[in-house]
C-alpha cells in the first residue's frame, strides 16, 4: 500500500478550479432544501419534530430539514448498533479499512460538492471548505492505514513455553456526538475511527450542520457499509445527547463541542444507568483560548499574518483560535499597528462569493459574541471592528482589543468568534507565564528568532499543539496530532497514532506450549 500523504488543497487562484467550486455551488444550490430522515437499522425513519438547517449568511434560505428523535429512537439505535456488531467486528481490519479507502475516493470525486455543502450550512469560504474536506479524506486514509498496522496486534516479550499475543479488539455501540464547525473533517474522524476498529455507530449531528452529516451517512450507504453499523439520529442535545450518553448500550462516546456539554458528558457518563455493565469511556475535545506570543527578535510581519489568519480563519469559530495574541512590550505597539493595517484584508461577505470573512454559525453565537465585543470595551482599548457587519445573515465585524489584562474575561472565556485579544507582556518569560495562566490548554505559537527560546517553549508552553513561527490553526493529520490539555478534552490527539486505541481494547492471550 502507497504510504500515507497529505490531501492536497485546491488552489483557487486557478481559474479552472474556480470554475468547478462554482458549478458546485450552483449544484448544491439546486438541491436545497430537501428533508433527510433519521437512518436507524439501514431503513428511513420520519419523525413528528423536525430541524430546520438555515444558512448562517442568508438567513432566509433553507439548506434542509432533517427529522428529530428523540429517547425512544435512541433505543433502537442502539438495539441495531448490537444487532450489526458481531459481523462487523469479526471483519479483519484490512476489510474495515477497505471500506475508508473507498470513502476516501467517493469524497475525493465529490470534493468540491461537499466543500459546498459547507460553504452554505456553515458559511465556510472557499478555502476553509476545502481544507475541511482534505481533512475528512487524511483521516480515511491515515486511520485506514493505522487499523491495518493495529489488527497487526502488538510485539510482545518472548517467553519460553508459552505462546503470547496481544490483540486489540472493538469497544462496542457508539456515540458520536460531532459539531458544526468541522462538519466534514471532524465528524469522518471521529466516525470513521470508531468504524475503522470494528465499533458500529450512532451520529449525532450538530444540530446547526445536519444535512451536510446526512450527506456523509449516505455516501456511507452508497459505498456499501452494512445496515445497522451506522444511524443518523439527529436531534437535541436535551433528548437525543443526554439519551445516548446515559443509555446502558452505549460503549462509549466520542465528542467534539463546548466545554460545558463536554463535561456534563463526562460526569454523565460516569453514572452508569442499571444494565450498565462497563466503564462507559469518553473521548471529549472541547475548547480553547489559545494564544500567539511574540517576542523582540520576531519577523513582525510574518507574526502578525499569523494572529490575523488564526483570530479571525472561519470567524474565529476553531477550538484553534489563536484568541489571545501576547506580545513584548518594546515590540507592542509596532505589532498593534500592524494589526489595525493588516485587519483591513479580512473583509466580510458572502462564503458563496469566498469573502474572506462570513457569518457567525446562528443568532445565539452572534448575541454571545456581541455580548463579548462589549465587555471588551470596557477591558481593553477598542482597535478595530466592535459589532455587527452589514449583510443578510449573522455577520460580525473581526474585532481587536488592546491593553487587555491577562486575567480579564476576554482574555480567560472562549468566545468562539472574530475577537482578539491583544495582550502586553513586559519580556518574554512574563508572555510564556500569560500564556500559561487559562484553564485551557490547546494550541499556541511562538513568533521568535531565537533559539534558546524555541527551547525553552518547548517545555514551558503548557499546551497540546504547539506551533513555532507559524499559526496556531490547521493541524494537518498525521502530521499534528491534535488535542489539548485541562479543560480542552482528553488530549485524544486526532490524527496522530495513539487515536484508534481509544476505541479498543486490548486482549492478551497466553497458551502454554
Ligand atoms: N483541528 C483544527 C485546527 O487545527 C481545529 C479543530 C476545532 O476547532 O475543533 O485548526
Amino acid at each position: 500500500m502507497i504510504e500515507f500523504r497529505n490531501e492536497p488543497l485546491s488552489n483557487f487562484h486557478d481559474p479552472a478550479v474556480r470554475d468547478r467550486m462554482k458549478e458546485a455551488l450552483a449544484q448544491v444550490e439546486g438541491m436545497l432544501g430537501q428533508y433527510y430522515p433519521l437512518v436507524l437499522d439501514g431503513r428511513r425513519v420520519d419523525t413528528a419534530s423536525r430541524i430546520t438547517s438555515v444558512n448562517p449568511a442568508q438567513i432566509d434560505q433553507i439548506i434542509g430539514e432533517v427529522a428529530a428523535g428523540d429517547a425512544s429512537h435512541v433505543d433502537k439505535a442502539v438495539e441495531a448498533g448490537w444487532k450489526a456488531f458481531p459481523e462487523w467486528a469479526r471483519l479483519p481490519a484490512e476489510a474495515r479499512a477497505g471500506y475508508l479507502f473507498q470513502a476516501a475516493a467517493a469524497l475525493r470525486r465529490r470534493k468540491f460538492e461537499f466543500a459546498a455543502w459547507m460553504v452554505y450550512e456553515v458559511g465556510k469560504n472557499w478555502a476553509e471548505a476545502d481544507a475541511d474536506v482534505a481533512e475528512a479524506i487524511d483521516f480515511l486514509e491515515y486511520y485506514g492505514r493505522e487499523a491495518i498496522r493495529l489488527g497487526k496486534g502488538a510485539p510482545l516479550v518472548p517467553y519460553p513455553g508459552e505462546d503470547n499475543r496481544m490483540t486489540y479488539i472493538p469497544l462496542g455501540v457508539g456515540a458520536i456526538i460531532a459539531p458544526w464547525n468541522f462538519p466534514v473533517a471532524i465528524l469522518v474522524g471521529m466516525s470513521s475511527a470508531a468504524l475503522v476498529t470494528g465499533n458500529p455507530v450512532i451520529i449525532k449531528p450538530s444540530s446547526q450542520a445536519p444535512v451536510v452529516a446526512a450527506k456523509w451517512v449516505e455516501l456511507l450507504e452508497e459505498i456499501g457499509v452494512p445496515a445497522g453499523v451506522v444511524q443518523y439520529l439527529p436531534g437535541p442535545g436535551g433528548a437525543v445527547g443526554d439519551a445516548l450518553v446515559d443509555h446502558p448500550g452505549v460503549r462509549f462516546v466520542n465528542f467534539t463541542g463546548s466545554k460545558e456539554v463536554g463535561l456534563r458528558i463526562v460526569q454523565r457518563a460516569a453514572t452508569p444507568a442499571p444494565g450498565c455493565r462497563w466503564i462507559k469511556r469518553v473521548v471529549a475535545e472541547m475548547g480553547g483560548k489559545d494564544g500567539i506570543i511574540v517576542d523582540e527578535t520576531a519577523d513582525l510581519g510574518a507574526a502578525v499574518q499569523g494572529i490575523l489568519t488564526s483570530a479571525f480563519g472561519f470567524q474565529g469559530q476553531k477550538c484553534s483560535a489563536g484568541s489571545r495574541a501576547i506580545v513584548v512590550r518594546s515590540v507592542y505597539d509596532e505589532v498593534v499597528e500592524r494589526l489595525r493595517e493588516g485587519v483591513k484584508q479580512w473583509t466580510v461577505g458572502k462564503p458563496a462569493d469566498n469573502a474572506p470573512m462570513g457569518p457567525v454559525i446562528d443568532e445565539s453565537a452572534y448575541r454571545k459574541i456581541l455580548h463579548y465585543m462589549e465587555i471588551g470595551r470596557e477591558e481593553g482599548r477598542l482597535v478595530a471592528g466592535g459589532g455587527p457587519a452589514e449583510g443578510p445573515g449573522f455577520y460580525l465585524q473581526p474585532t481587536i482589543f488592546a491593553e487587555v489584562h491577562p486575567k480579564a474575561r476576554i482574555a480567560q472565556e472562549e468566545i468562539f468568534g472574530p475577537v482578539l485579544a491583544v495582550i502586553p507582556a513586559e519580556n518574554f518569560e512574563e508572555a510564556v507565564e500569560i500564556f500559561n495562566d487559562t484553564e485551557y490548554g490547546l494550541t499556541g505559537s511562538l513568533y521568535t528568532r531565537r533559539r534558546d527560546r524555541v527551547e525553552y517553549v518547548r517545555e514551558h508552553m503548557f499546551c497540546g499543539n504547539l506551533y513555532i513561527n507559524r499559526k496556531c490553526t490547521g493541524a494537518l493529520v498525521g502530521v499534528h496530532p491534535f488535542g489539548g490539555f485541562n479543560m480542552s478534552g482528553t488530549d485524544s490527539k486526532a490524527g496522530g497514532p495513539d487515536y484508534l486505541l481509544l476505541f479498543t481494547q486490548a486482549k492478551a492471550v497466553s497458551e502454554v506450549l
